[in-house]
């Protein structure tokens, strides 16, 4: 199942990003005691690495919960290979489309008309 790994990979992949530009955002300004003050620096150091480790621990908890619904059958929207889809995107004046995180491929958004659904007549 390598396109599922991918899946997960890139559901995931944001969330050591996020920590580790929060390391390095809190080294660069630690190092710049110049600009801050060495306690404003440190302080500020902190915080940022502190904020990263946050939100990359909060986009995990998100994408695990999503995987956990696409696992159940509860989440909105499937592609044909069975894989989780993306976030609605536009790009320019195009139409919507969710693109699908096991093979990539674009999804329009809007659904196709469900059969059982009432006609109106
Ligand atoms: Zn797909």
């Amino acid at each position: 199942m390598k396109r599922m790994s991918m899946m997960v990979a890139r559901l995931y992949a944001p969330a050591p990003v996020l920590v580790i530009g929060g390391w390095l955002a809190s080294f660069a300004v630690e190092h710049a005691d110049g600009l801050l003050g060495v306690h404003g620096a440190r302080q500020a150091g902190s915080l940022l690495a502190l904020l990263g480790t946050g939100l990359g621990f909060v986009w995990a908890m998100l994408a695990s919960w999503r995987l956990y619904l696409w696992l159940r059958g509860m989440e909105q929207g499937r592609c044909h290979c069975g894989g989780l889809l993306s976030r609605p995107r536009r790009k320019g004046h195009g139409p919507a489309y969710r693109k699908c995180l096991a093979c990539g491929e674009k999804v329009p958004l809007v659904a196709p008309p469900m059969p059982d659904a009432p006609s109106g007549t």
